[in-house]
Parts: structure tokens; sequence; C-alpha cells
């Protein structure tokens, strides 16, 4: 919400609250004029001079807490919260838990916004202590999977991937989304990505194994398994691991390209390798494909590697497929020609060497490499290869 509409919100409240008072003959007289608390005006003048710190401050003062304000006062603790001001989202969360009348369910709502409070201003072990309790405590409430999902959010914070493992799978078994499931499959790569640098092969590939029973499409752990089967020279189990990738998400193609060049020649020969290549750019074309097509046909014939380049750049054109072809005539040409395709070379090549190779899909953070959680709105998954003119 932004903050004009939070204002908006707050103005509403402020004026049912105020009616509801004054409606309510029951328990003042009739007659009795209803006062509008001074820290309201103060409020009101704040917010005209453009202080709107000051203003919620003096809202917030304002409103005395009970079960018609709770809600008021709970938004506005999460106000302060993305506002960065943490320690009044605590006061303000801290005193609506001190309020004797408070109930059960509304005790749970102000912890868990008080344990976000905790995690932002980085007071982790408060967080987790709070947090675990109640995942202990309220088992079977309606916030458990939310307790949970805050839980895995410190844990993925403070890389402790086996405990974000462990509760991510319990998050999961509760309740299953989609993100849930692609965060918990990428945990597992963490972890194996730690154990194979620590020279654990076979525990490393497990936890891949692992990513892809909970997330069948997640690429990360078959590229990550190829890589373990490729370091014990399994050369063809890497390569069904590899070519799995085109099944799960053909964007990723350029990225498994060089590694499935790699093992098709150690077992097969090229063979196999281009008959891929062939299947998938009909699939779906990309300037990776082209161009390790392109390159697998230059060995025994430029001129038709020329001709396939060109045809192919009619209908799929890219700046690397450009780059490519420029570099292709500069073989075939002489003289004076060569020199003008040289410098129209460095051109195209300073223009591609200048633009970001990947993308991520959620917020459009880009960059010149393949990051598995996206720097920018922490989404695992999501940065991904480019593709258009620029791109693939
Ligand atoms: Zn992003």
């Amino acid at each position: 919400m932004t903050e004009v509409g939070l204002f908006i919100v707050l103005f509403v409240a402020l004026f049912i609250g105020w009616a509801m008072g004054r409606k309510n003959p029951a328990k003042k007289p009739k007659r009795e004029k209803k006062n509008v608390p001074p820290d309201y005006f103060r409020g009101l003048n704040h917010l005209l001079n453009d202080q709107q710190s000051e203003a919620i401050d003096a809202f917030v003062e304002s409103l005395e807490i009970n079960s018609d304000t709770f809600d008021i006062h709970l938004t506005l603790g999460s106000l302060f919260r993305k506002k960065g001001e943490i320690q009044k989202a605590i006061n303000v969360h801290q005193s609506l838990l001190a309020r004797p009348e408070i109930s059960s369910r509304e005790m749970r709502m102000v912890q868990l916004e008080l344990a976000s409070d905790f995690m932002s201003a980085g007071l982790l072990d408060r967080a987790s202590r709070l947090l675990l309790n109640m995942a202990t405590a309220s088992r079977k409430s309606e916030f458990h999977p939310k307790i949970l999902t805050l839980l895995v959010d410190l844990y993925e914070f403070e890389q402790s991937w086996d405990n974000a493992i462990q509760i991510g799978t319990e998050l999961v078994k509760d309740s299953p989304n989609k993100k849930e499931i692609k965060r918990l499959a990428h945990f597992h790569c963490e972890m194996a990505q730690t154990l194979f640098k620590k020279d654990q092969p076979k525990e490393a590939y497990q936890h891949y194994k692992q990513a892809l029973g909970v997330d069948p499409s997640c690429v990360r752990a078959s590229i990550g398994a190829a890589d373990v089967l490729s370091s014990q020279r399994r050369y063809r189990d890497a390569i069904k691991e590899l070519k799995q990738v085109a099944e799960q998400d053909a964007e990723y193609i350029s990225v498994v390209i060089p590694k499935l060049k790699d093992c098709y020649q150690r077992v097969w020969g090229s063979s196999g390798f281009v008959k891929f290549l062939q299947e998938q750019n009909q699939k779906k074309p990309s300037a990776a494909l082209i161009l390790a097509l392109a390159e697998h046909y230059m060995v025994d014939d430029k001129e038709y590697a020329e001709m396939f380049m060109v045809e192919q750049l009619r209908s799929h054109p890219t700046v690397k497929g450009f780059k490519a072809l420029i570099n292709l005539q500069m073989d075939l040409s002489r003289g004076q020609n060569q020199q003008h395709l040289e410098v129209l070379y460095e051109l195209i090549d300073q223009l591609a060497n200048s633009k970001p190779q990947y993308q991520c899909r959620q917020c459009g953070f880009s960059g010149y490499q393949l990051h598995w959680q996206c720097p920018s709105c922490k989404n695992w998954g999501t940065v991904k290869p480019i593709h258009g003119l620029e791109g693939e």
C-alpha cells in the first residue's frame, strides 16, 4: 500500500473509531461532548506541513488501543518497519502485546509482526527464538505456514541451508506452493554446491537428486548433478542430466551447450551433439544453438557454414549471430575487404560485450553472470539468459 493509501485508511479508521464512540449511547451520556484528542490535531498539522513521520507518531498517540483500533496499530507498526523505523515498529507491537485484553489470535498476529521487526533490525536470535516458540505452540493454527515461512526467510538470510531445508520441507508438506517448492529445491542445490566444494561428491549428488525430487523442473539441480557426474568421469550420465534441461526450461540451453559439447567429445564424438543441437534449434532457435552448429559446419565446409548462418540470421537475428558471421567473412576475404570487416567486427564486439547476458524475469535486474538467486528481488531461479536481438 502506498503511503497516501495508508493515510486514507488511517483517516477512515479514525473516523469510524470516533463515530463508534459517538453512537454508543449506553456507555456515554447522550449529551456528553466527544472530544477529539489533541494529538489528532497535532498529527493533522504535521501532515499539512509534510512531516509524515511526525504525523504518524501523533496519530499513534491519539489512538487508544482497543479492539476497534487493533488493526490500525498493527498496520502502523508494519508501516514503521517498511520505512526503516524499526524501533518505533517494535514499540508499537510491544505496546499491543502488553494489553491485557488482547486475544490469543491477536497475540499471534502481533508476535509475527514483532518477529519481522527483529529480522529487519538484524536481531536474528530474538526472531528465531520467538518464531520457534510460536511454531511449537501453534502447530495446528492458521498462522503455522506464516511462522514457517518467516523461519525459512531467516535461515535463508543466514545461509543456514540445513535448517532452511528442514523447515522448508515442513512448510512445503504443510502448505505446498510453487514459490516455496522452488526455493526448497535451491536450498538443496546450495547444500550440494557446498558439499561438492568440500570434495564430497556423493553427498552433493544426493542433494541434487533431492532437489529434483522436490522440484523436477529445477534446471540448476540437473546442471549441478551433471557437474558432479563429469568430475567422476561418468560422462554418459552427465549427458542425460544436461539434455534434461531442454525439457525443464529451454531458455537455459545456452548454459548447458559448452558442458554438453565437452561430455559428448569425451565419449561419442560430435554426431550425437550435433543431432541434439539441430533438434533444439528447430524447436526454439537461439544464438547459442546457431553458433554451435555453425562452428561444427565450419570444420568441413566454411561456405556451407556461412550459408547456414545467413539463413538462420534472417529468421532469428541477434548481435551475437552477426558478430560470428562477420568473423566468418573475415576468414573468407582478403585485402581491403578484410580490413573493413575487422573494423566492423571490433564495433560489433564492443556492442555485444556491453550488453548484459542475464535478466531477472521477476524484477528486471540484469547482469553479466547467472545468479541462481536474484541479487535484487531475492527470488530463486528467476534470472535467465536474455533472448532477442541483444541476447540469445
Ligand atoms: Zn529479481
